[in-house]
């Protein structure tokens, strides 16, 4: 076996390798390794300068994820960062891939840090409820200033080589030979004897901020606005403070415990659930044919086919985006551009990047154009009639093999199946508006889809960077079926006492980045009057915000008021007036209702609702739900997904409050459903329910 560390020589500089497949992950094999080489290399009288660096594709890329939640074993990777430091020999890193976490740490840890420039590195610990454990954000702020750190760390975003060039991380970047460039280095270190230099002991960056903590500390009260709720962003904001008030021992001894206080805490173990649950979700139960489809086409250039073409040409797909005409696919076209447009002026995409993609989608007037594409994904009107006439065709006109796919939102799978000769090549790929941005796409088998097809759709949506769920075919799937009791409650809470801005602000303060009347503003509330008129239900309010011509948004006004084309909400007395009014009709005394009261109506029965959907066997497990809504519909991260969250609550605290709301409003769909009593009833949670499934060898 390799030894995951190991050290050769050129000359008298010491090179020591991790070589720890696939990502250098900071094992306790890595950090024992890495500190006995460090200490003999120091200890030499033959090495004069020591190089660290990593075999494969990455420097260290963080911890091994197989160790997280649980105690780890010495050497601890403070110590070790410390040991790194305090060489008497100047000490290089050499970065190349990613160098995250505890990786960037002992880069960070080092005396000179020389990257290749594809390098990127940054401390992602914020992304699972931690903080940088071993000294990162004091170091980097000796290193960049306390603001940069502070960025850095709540953000956990990745700095490109350039940029940490620019603000002072790294000390060269190289276009290639990184490993010579880096003896090179160490060479220049020793000849013009600037020799080690303690990243603990540079503190130029710092004084502006020492001198005027409080100015910082406002700077970050306005950054951690944005992280309501959160513990790790704050302990992040704590941690760049104690850099600037305390000696870094001491600091970092605070950083340790804080560390260990957030891996034990609820949010750290929900954001590390989904980490999990997001890999286990995108498993399928048969491997995905070598030979992917890498020619793909979408019918239906409207708001779901264009988002969707986007999302394949971003992934570098080529695509041929098909309407019912040249000029409607045109049409569909000048959206497409206009939002690339929007990116590039935001700058969130460079113009030749969206050059690129925009040049990857070709768009055509007639469905012949789909006849070489291996993948065809469907999401014109949402009409039966129209799909079965529009799948006969593909069928006709596509080759034997090649999957098709309905990006339909509520119709039957099995019955479009129906409609196919071949149904084992049919597939629900259910994404999620705007389909260039969001991460969920439900992946929905009719009877008779093969194995190789839900696979091969799985590894599609993953190959473009979505998140693939497996979800039994029912109306609504998992996360429409699920919101839509989210709605129901929305929609009494306003005919009980409450108005718009009440009820979005309570479900905004559970940690959901918008309220779900606005989010129906968002998206048109003709769409859900359209369903409920299908379904024959009859919501008062909101059907007679849609009647009276108020569709959201796009009609600058819905359940608010939006000014000038603007789509910030404000409350509108005419939409108080129509609730009142509505409240009265009914015979309903408006009441008072506490926020608290408002999040459990509203998030209690999607739960309930996920827990009838798991008893039909409609999602493969409790964490796949997580996904659906972390992915789908912005629950907070942090909280876990709504089954982790349920579980944290308390099954039976749930079951006893929904079965007072049904007492309470009469309305029987609250009453707890069969799964919900029994794991209440026996002391069990969905993530017990879930192991036990494993176990008992049900797929997973
Ligand atoms: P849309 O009205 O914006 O677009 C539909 C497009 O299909 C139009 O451009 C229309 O010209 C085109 N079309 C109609 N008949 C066609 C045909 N025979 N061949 C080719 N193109 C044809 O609708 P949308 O919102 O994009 O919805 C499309 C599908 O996606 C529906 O099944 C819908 O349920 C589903 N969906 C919608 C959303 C959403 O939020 N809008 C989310 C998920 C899924």
């Amino acid at each position: 076996m390799i030894p995951p560390v190991s050290v050769r020589y050129d000359a008298d500089i010491a090179i020591i390798v991790i070589n720890h497949p696939p990502v250098n992950a900071l094992s306790n094999t890595v950090r024992a390794g890495l500190l006995d080489a460090v200490e003999a290399a120091d200890s030499s009288a033959e090495v004069t300068a020591i190089v660290i660096s990593c075999a494969g594709r990455t420097f260290i890329a963080g911890a091994d994820v197989t160790e997280f939640g649980k105690p780890r074993q010495p050497p601890a990777l403070a110590d070790l960062c410390n040991t790194v430091e305090a060489c008497a020999k100047p000490v290089v890193a050499a970065l190349h891939g990613t160098a995250l976490g505890g990786g960037f740490e002992i880069a960070l840890a080092c005396h000179y840090r020389v990257a290749i420039d594809t390098a990127s590195m940054g401390l992602p610990e914020v992304k699972l409820g931690l903080i940088p454990g071993a000294g990162g954000a004091a170091r980097l702020a000796r290193l960049a200033g306390a603001r940069p750190a502070l960025a850095l760390t709540l953000k956990g975003d990745r700095l490109s080589a350039s940029a940490a060039l620019a603000q002072g991380i790294v000390d060269r970047v190289v276009g290639e030979d990184l490993l010579s460039s880096a003896i090179a280095f160490a060479r220049e270190i020793i000849a013009d004897g600037r020799g080690p230099r303690p990243t603990r002991a540079i503190d130029t960056h710092l004084a502006g901020d020492r001198s005027d903590l409080a100015a910082f500390d406002s700077h970050a009260q306005t950054l951690l606005a944005r992280y309501h709720g959160q513990d790790a962003p704050a302990q992040c904001a704590a941690s760049v403070r104690r850099a600037l008030t305390m000696d870094i021992d001491s600091a970092i001894a605070a950083d340790r415990e804080a560390f260990a206080a957030l891996s034990q805490g609820d949010q750290s173990r929900a954001l590390r659930h989904v980490f999990f649950s997001e890999r286990l979700a995108g498993k399928s139960d048969h491997a995905a044919p070598a030979d992917l489809p890498s020619r793909v086409a979408i019918l239906g250039a409207g708001t779901m086919g264009g988002g969707i073409a986007m999302a394949f040409a971003a992934a570098g797909y080529p695509v041929n985006l098909i309407d019912v005409s040249a000029q409607a696919t045109e049409a569909g076209m000048v959206r497409i551009r206009a939002n690339y447009a929007n990116s590039v002026s935001r700058g969130s995409l460079r113009e030749e990047e969206a050059q690129l993609r925009l040049a990857r989608i070709s768009p055509h007037g007639a469905r012949e154009a789909a006849h070489d594409a291996q993948l065809v994904i469907e999401a014109v009107f949402e009409d039966m009639d129209l799909k079965r006439e529009v799948f006969r065709d593909l069928e006709r006109i596509c080759a034997a093999d090649t999957i098709l796919a309905t990006n339909t939102s509520a119709l039957d799978v099995d019955q479009m199946a129906g409609f196919l000769q071949d149904p084992s090549r049919f597939v629900g790929m259910h994404f999620f508006s705007p389909a260039n941005v969001m991460k969920l796409c439900e992946i929905v088998p009719n009877q008779a889809t093969s194995e190789g097809t839900i696979a091969t759709a799985m590894a599609m949506a993953r190959a473009i960077g979505k998140v693939p769920v497996i979800a039994g075919n029912c109306d609504g799937f998992i996360g429409n079926r699920m919101v839509a009791k989210r709605s129901a409650q929305a929609e009494r809470l306003l005919q009980e006492g409450a108005l718009p801005g009440d009820v979005d602000a309570a479900i905004r303060d559970f940690g959901f980045p918008m309220g779900p009347l606005q989010t129906n503003d968002m998206s048109g509330l003709d769409v859900g009057y359209a369903i409920r008129k299908r379904r024959g239900t009859h919501f008062p309010i909101a059907d007679r915000v849609a009647e009276s011509g108020r569709l959201g948004q796009k009609t600058g006004a819905g359940y608010y008021r939006y000014a000038n084309g603007s789509r910030q909400p404000v409350d509108d007395p005419v939409v108080a007036e129509i609730i009142e009014d509505v409240s009265s009709q009914l015979g309903i005394a408006r009441r008072q209702i506490d926020r608290a009261e408002m999040i459990e109506r509203m998030i209690f029965p999607l739960i309930n609702e996920g827990a009838r959907i798991l008893e039909e066997g409609l999602a493969r497990r409790p964490s796949d739900i997580d996904v659906v809504w972390i992915y789908g519909y912005g629950f907070p991260r942090w909280r876990g997904g709504p089954l982790f969250h349920a579980d944290l609550m308390g099954l039976p605290y749930i079951v006893e409050r929904l079965e007072a709301f049904a007492w309470q409003t009469g309305d029987a769909s609250l009453e707890p459903a069969q799964l919900l009593t029994h794991l209440a009833a026996t002391g069990s949670t969905f993530a017990q329910w879930q192991e036990a499934r494993i176990l008992s060898g049900h797929a997973i």
